[in-house]
């Protein structure tokens, strides 16, 4: 089966929003064994959508469409397929009753155009929507399925995967099981880990093993597709296990783990507290930990301490030091470390001082980092020397702090 995902909004041809509809739809359908093989956006306009839904059913037999199917006037995405198939919109009982009983709970009056919202094409298969008002739906006609998901990702993205998805899966008459495994790296670039794997890469079928780099990581997702989980975990499992004979020593988490959610959990284990000294990310590191729920058991604080001033005032730091070494150095970020640690009392303390960038900062330049972890057995420093814009810096710094502080 292939795949076609049309997302309908002028903001999004305006660039006012990004298509993570389409992200998130191509990789689910990956799961399911779907090829998709084109992306189109098309504004809030009846005949261009028209248009878009022709060339798409001479090259698609599954149609996603996401956006227009909320209730006001730009919104007209199931119109425009109920015309391009010759059928009709009724009203869906369920929906109606979800959509007004909103509205009590709102204590808001419900206006006539809200109704719409209630209207689906007659015969199709409707998806239920949670976490808003539209409903979505599964449509088929001439061997074609036809699937209408609401605009925003918080709707669309739980009614495709509980509504929409089990649908598709049984219309792909798949008994069979699909399991899909992520494992994550840091420290590796994508072209050496792909180097490294290539002969397990060239002999890929089942499992199909994709690479993916995003954000200074990079991950492998190995997919299985068979009859029984047992079955497909062992096919994951030694693939896995190749996998990791070549380059384990990068591997830092599966699935849904992140740097920061590996570190907490790691701290935890070992009952130990962490906090911070951030110059350059300015509050960034101790955000990303922040972010990992239960990270109270393990963060206990840090200061933003982004000029000169506030070192010498806030860690104490000596101005001698700072003139005879610079801000962006290791001297500083050791004695950034080091007095965090002592000021906050915790088992490790991280440092964060750097040339963000586009400027230089005196003679370090643009990109240099230096990050100072200071612990009970002392303290190290590790210099980088990035290459991307200002804000990706401060955030791949951060990244590389975290895996410092578990590797
Ligand atoms: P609503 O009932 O909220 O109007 P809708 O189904 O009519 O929903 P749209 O009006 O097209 O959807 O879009 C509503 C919002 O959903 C957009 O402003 C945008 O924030 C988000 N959105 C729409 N399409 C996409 C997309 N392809 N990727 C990411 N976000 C999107
Ligand atoms: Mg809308």
């Amino acid at each position: 089966m292939n795949a076609e995902i049309i997302a309908v909004g002028s903001e999004l041809l305006l660039g006012q929003i990004t298509n993570t509809n389409a992200r998130f739809l191509s990789n689910h359908l990956a799961e399911l064994g779907i090829n998709v093989y084109y992306h189109t956006v098309v504004g809030d306009n009846s005949d261009r959508l028209e248009d878009a839904i022709k060339i798409a059913e001479s090259r698609a037999d599954l149609i996603l469409f996401t956006g227009g199917l909320g209730p006001t006037k730009d919104d007209l995405t199931k119109e425009s397929i109920a015309r391009h198939l010759d059928t009709t919109l009724e009203m869906n009982q369920e929906a109606l009753d979800s959509i007004v009983a909103f509205f009590q709970r709102a204590g808001r009056p419900m206006t006539e155009n809200n109704k719409k919202q209630a209207l689906v094409l007659k015969d199709s298969n409707v998806l239920v929507n949670h976490n808003g008002m539209a409903p979505g739906m599964m449509y088929e006609k001439d061997g074609r399925v036809y699937i209408l998901l609401p605009g925003p990702p918080k709707e669309m993205e739980p009614m495709f995967q509980f509504e929409a998805k089990p649908k598709l899966a049984r219309l792909l008459n798949k008994a069979d099981v699909i399991l899909s495994h992520v494992l994550r790296f840091y420290g590796i670039g994508e072209a050496e880990l792909e180097d490294r794997l290539q002969h397990i890469l060239d002999k890929q079928s089942n499992p199909t093993i994709a690479p993916l780099a995003a954000d200074g990581e990079v991950t492998l997702r190995i997919t299985a597709k068979t009859n029984t989980v047992e079955e497909a975990w062992q096919l994951i499992n030694s693939t896995k296990d190749e996998i990791l004979d070549l380059v384990g020593d990068y591997l830092y988490g599966y699935d849904d783990d992140s740097l920061a959610s590996k570190t907490v959990e790691l701290l935890k284990g070992q009952k130990k507290t962490i906090s911070a000294a951030e110059s350059l990310t300015a509050g960034l590191f101790q955000s990303e930990l922040a972010s990992v729920a239960g990270a109270s058991a393990v963060l206990a604080g840090g200061v933003i301490t982004y000029n000169e001033a506030m070192k010498i005032q806030q860690l104490g730091l000596s101005s001698e030091l700072l003139a005879e070494h610079g801000v962006v150095s290791e001297q500083t970020a050791l004695a950034m470390a080091e007095a965090v640690r002592s000021k906050f009392k915790t088992d490790i303390s991280v440092s964060l001082t750097g040339a963000a960038g586009p400027d230089a900062h005196g003679d370090q330049p643009a990109g240099t980092v230096w990050i100072g972890i200071a612990t009970e057995n002392g303290s190290q420093s590790f210099r980088l020397q990035l290459s991307g814009m200002r804000n990706t810096n401060r955030l791949r710094a951060v990244k590389l702090a975290l895996h410092y502080v578990i590797r």
